[in-house]
């Protein structure tokens, strides 16, 4: 018997399993489907992309996307202790200020930007020192590149050249303009959340870590939440907690285990003939992402991260942690208003000083660099839905990319930002040419055609188990799943919009602030759940 069980050992479960246990009288039990994060190229920054379709990866992929000439779009997401943040491309990004206040918005009190300021601070060990805006002695390492490539920094010269302010921290007071990325490394090495969280508290007695489990099942008691089922190898075993259950198992997992447990539509649940816990029709619609545009220019120096693997890097990151091997890939980037009624800016660049296309899995032998606008205020929705009533079949993703026609000409304004820059002076010296689209394409219509062809997900999911207080939320403001008792949701899936920004930092502020609501104990049920639970 354990106090808690928490489901998936990723970003947000592995905070959580910090932060509870840091009370060495409540019993933590946490479940992870993936391996321990014993694979070298986890921790050498720039081989993330090796990662992709092993054993650490879930690799998902998403129903035909129809706007995207019925491509099946390829999810990775971190099967291995850390999650995804043992797989991502470490960039430390929060989003924008407004994001947060909108959540309050809508309804959700305690998630104003003022609200969760603290929470990325208590995180955050900033290797500039602390401010204002930065915490400093928190586990989470935030510091600058070691070795920003020379393309990376004519990236950012081109995009002053070509009007746009110069930002020297996206987590500061501005998010506009444009600047290299900090990211979540420590000694040159990536920093996930398990390294941050979980390995500083893997010793408690009080902290029990499974892997290689997959959670199949909650099991309710009078709509109380009171054990999980799992498989381990080839049997399957239940364990029971007295306080709560706290699902943290992703934008994908999460719902998808809701589902299977018989908390979701009535509809869908009947379908797959699961028993009805509860009618949550919220569960698994919602779903946002940030898609994303490649645009790859033949490189005439030999600068690029084409070197990366070569001896005289190798030696340099084995003696000094240093040199092209801690490289995030997307080094660079900014954030740009399309329209000046804008209040927040909606496109978000990615800078790479490398050839990145169809997520690295393909290695070509030239220099090049590459740039990725990015839609970060989608007003497109998907969906998450079960495939079967089976644990370990993947579940159905929509993700629905530009089915809401705004995103489509937002992206297209996008792709138009990345021309000015790339011909701005600053990269003239390295440019050979445009290999993608290629200059031929010069046209509207002709980047909303290249934009179907090669979008790609920016691995941000979220929004699958919303919080919120309308008909289609699925948790309320302390993350409490509506009409059941002991079971919280925790992960990027309560989101209720994406953030404007990569996804890690806000998923860690989250289990940061959920753990607060925890510790303080059992919440009285409350109102509003009764009604929901008795519709
Ligand atoms: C390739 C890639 C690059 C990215 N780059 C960046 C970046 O540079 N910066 C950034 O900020 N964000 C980035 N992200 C996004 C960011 O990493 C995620 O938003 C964040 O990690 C999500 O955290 P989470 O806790 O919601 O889910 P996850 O970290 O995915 O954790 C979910 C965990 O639950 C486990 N799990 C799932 N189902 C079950 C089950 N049934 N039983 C047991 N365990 C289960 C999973 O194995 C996983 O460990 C990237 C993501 C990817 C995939």
């Amino acid at each position: 018997m354990y106090d808690y069980i928490i489901v998936g050992a990723g970003s947000a479960g592995c905070v959580l399993a910090n932060r509870l246990s840091e009370d060495p009288s409540v019993r933590v039990l946490l479940l992870e489907a993936g391996g321990p994060d014993s694979n070298r190229q986890i921790h050498i920054p720039v081989a993330f992309s090796k990662l992709f379709q092993t054993g650490c990866d879930w690799a998902y992929y998403t129903e035909a996307e129809s706007q995207l000439q019925d491509r099946k779009l390829y999810w990775p997401r971190g099967k291995v202790l850390g999650g995804s943040s043992s797989i991502n491309a470490m960039i430390y990004i929060r989003g924008n200020a407004r994001d947060y206040d909108g959540w309050s918005d809508l309804g959700n009190a305690g998630w104003s930007y003022a609200d969760v300021l603290p929470y990325f601070k208590k995180s955050q060990n900033q290797e500039r020192g602390p401010s204002e805006y930065h915490g400093a002695g928190g586990p989470l390492n935030v510091a600058d590149l070691r070795c920003v490539n020379p393309l990376t920094q004519a990236f950012v010269e081109a995009a002053v050249e070509a009007g746009f302010a110069r930002n020297p921290d996206f987590n500061g007071a501005t998010q506009e303009g444009f600047g290299v990325y900090q990211v979540t490394q420590r000694n040159g090495q990536r920093c996930s959340a398990a390294d941050a969280f979980l390995r500083p508290a893997m010793h408690r007695p009080n902290l029990k870590v499974l892997t290689g489990v997959h959670a199949s099942g909650i099991l309710f008691s009078n709509k109380r939440a009171v054990a999980v089922s799992f498989h381990q190898g080839e049997g399957s075993r239940q364990e029971r907690a007295e306080r709560e259950i706290i699902v943290c198992a992703g934008a994908i997992g999460s719902p998808q285990l809701l589902l299977l447990s018989g908390v979701g539509p009535v509809s869908q649940l009947r379908q797959f003939s699961i028993p009805l816990v509860l009618d949550l029709p919220g569960v698994g619609a919602n779903l946002q992402d940030h898609p994303s545009v490649g645009l790859i220019y033949q490189c005439r120096e030999p600068v690029s991260l084409l070197n990366a693997e070569k001896l005289p890097s190798t030696l340099r990151y084995l003696c000094f942690k240093n040199g092209p091997l801690t490289s995030n890939v997307g080094e660079g980037g900014g954030f740009v208003k399309i329209s000046s009624k804008s209040p927040v800016p909606e496109i978000q660049f990615h800078f790479g000083p490398g050839y990145f296309k169809n997520h690295g899995l393909e290695t070509i032998n030239d220099h090049a660099y590459s740039f990725g606008p990015t839609l970060i205020h989608p007003h497109s929705r998907g969906t998450i839905t079960l495939r079967s009533s089976n644990p370990l079949d993947s579940p159905r993703i929509c993700a629905n990319y530009f089915s809401d026609p705004h995103d489509l000409d937002v992206m297209v304004e996008g792709i138009k930002v990345s021309r000015e820059i790339g011909k701005a002076p600053a990269l003239a010296k390295y440019r050979e040419r445009e290999l993608f689209p290629g200059e031929d394409v010069q046209t509207a219509d002709g980047f909303r055609n290249y934009a179907k062809t090669v979008t790609e997900t920016l691995y941000h999911p979220v929004g699958t188990c919303k919080m919120g207080k309308d008909s289609r939320a699925v948790v309320d403001s302390e993350l409490r799943v509506h009409g059941l008792d002991g079971l919280r949701v925790v992960d990027a899936s309560i989101m209720p919009t994406v953030p404007g920004g990569n996804t890690n930092a806000p998923t860690i502020m989250v289990a940061e602030k959920a753990a607060d609501l925890i510790r303080r104990g059992p919440a009285p049920i409350k109102q509003e759940e009764k009604i929901l639970a008795a519709r």
